[in-house]
């Protein structure tokens, strides 16, 4: 029986989590259950799935959930803040960490899953973006097992050979081809940027996704986070990866052998793949997928991506070739503005207008250690908040 701790448990992947576990009670324990504040959403889960722990960040929201549990007669313990979140996800009662907590805010529960040396389903790609060498040099000091659930970088995982050791290059690899859909506005003009709203940007043609991801795939910044993703865990160089706009969705990433061959991963457009896969791995499991029926789908199209539209792409590239801290600054940053865009205060075009300004002021340092990687993320966000109250970048 593996013991599963889901960390982000009310959000997109959380729930998609909890839908593929359901399938195997004979293969998997739920352990841990862990959201910020729906109290009432964590109280259904936690009546349904019964976990020994339920961890939530807000105290109201859990005192009303834990009140609740105990009117239904529930034994779950429920806890308390972010030290509590890390100690559920090093628990010696868990194997297993779905790390699905959206942003940087996840990096110290994720963090502890890989020192602890559980086996680390990684769907908070910011946590990688953030600390990427740290969290790599954790899992393999404790042996942990790092496996990418982004549908990208789980295709990619599947298209390698195994024995992979996470951050290793692969010998053979010419290069790696990450597929983008291209999000909503793929053949918005660039005048009509300006005026798309947080629902527009959130509207996507193909994923059912949380708000903060689904205006990143709007901006392709969620492409460049995955670019940093790849290169981190595959041991790739920034130009041996390349983006590919491929509007169905269906391919979700190509690896290219130096011999010629190129290895695709294909499915339908749900996250309860990757999931399946990395929760069963090496072993393959159902997922409740539906097949692929290709003939229906007719075309699979494949374009570049437009950097001038979408810059937050280059912009990511550019702090792939840097390395240091300069990830950590683009993640806090990308995180305020798009805050700032889904609240009415910045326009669509202002989220890599931000980006941009701070990198411009940031000194780029090494990231040797979580110290230096937290200080350039407080430094980014205080600069991010300081140049929107000014509106320096607003509507401009
Ligand atoms: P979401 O907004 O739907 O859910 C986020 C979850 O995190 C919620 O349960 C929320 O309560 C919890 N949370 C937020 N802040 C927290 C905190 N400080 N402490 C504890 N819990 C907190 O987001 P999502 O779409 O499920 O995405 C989650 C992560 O997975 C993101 O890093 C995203 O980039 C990644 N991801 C998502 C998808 C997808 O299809 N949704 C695909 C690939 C990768
Ligand atoms: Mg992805």
């Amino acid at each position: 029986m593996m013991r599963v701790a889901v960390l982000g448990s009310t959000g997109s992947i959380g729930v998609s989590t909890l839908d593929v576990l359901a399938r195997h009670p004979d293969r998997f324990e739920v352990a841990a259950l862990a959201a910020s504040s729906s109290d009432g959403r964590l109280l259904e889960q936690c009546l349904r799935h019964r976990p020994r722990v339920a961890v939530m960040q807000s105290p109201d929201a859990a005192a009303r959930l834990s009140g609740a549990l105990r009117s239904a007669g529930v034994g779950t313990e429920v806890r308390c803040g972010g030290a509590a979140l890390e100690q559920c996800a090093a628990g010696a009662d868990v194997d297993a960490v779905m790390a699905a907590i959206v942003g940087a805010a996840g990096l110290p529960s994720t963090l502890a899953a890989a020192r602890a040396g559980k086996r680390v389903l990684l769907a908070n790609k910011e946590s990688l973006v953030v600390a990427g060498p740290l969290l790599l040099e954790s899992a393999r000091s404790s042996g942990a097992g790092l496996i990418p659930i982004d549908s990208e970088h789980n295709a990619i995982f599947q298209c390698l050979p195994p024995g992979l050791e996470p951050g290793r290059p692969v010998s053979g690899v010419r290069r790696i081809l990450l597929t983008a859909s291209g999000g909503p506005f793929l053949r918005t003009p660039v005048h009509g940027l300006r005026d798309v709203t947080p629902d527009e940007a959130c509207a996507h043609p193909r994923w059912r996704m949380g708000r903060k991801i689904s205006v990143d795939s709007a901006t392709l910044m969620n492409k460049g986070l995955e670019l940093i993703e790849a290169c981190l865990l595959f041991g790739m160089e920034p130009d041996r990866v390349e983006v590919v706009v491929h509007p169905q969705s269906i391919v979700h990433s190509l690896v290219e052998y130096v011999d010629g061959s190129i290895l695709a991963q294909l499915g339908n457009p749900d996250m309860r793949t990757p999931i399946a896969h990395a929760l069963g791995w090496p072993e393959r499991i159902a997922s409740g997928v539906q097949s692929l029926d290709l003939t229906a789908m007719g075309r699979l199209e494949f374009e570049p991506p437009d950097v001038g539209r979408f810059p937050a792409l280059r912009l990511a590239r550019e702090v792939a070739e840097a390395g240091g801290t300069a990830p950590a600054v683009l993640n806090a940053a990308n995180e305020v503005a798009v805050a700032a865009f889904l609240a009415g205060r910045l326009d669509f075009p202002g989220i890599p207008r931000l980006i941009e300004r701070v990198l411009e002021r940031h000194r780029n340092g090494p990231a040797t250690d979580l110290g230096a990687v937290l200080e350039a993320d407080r430094w980014a966000r205080e600069h991010s908040d300081s140049m929107l109250a000014r509106a320096a970048v607003a509507n401009t």
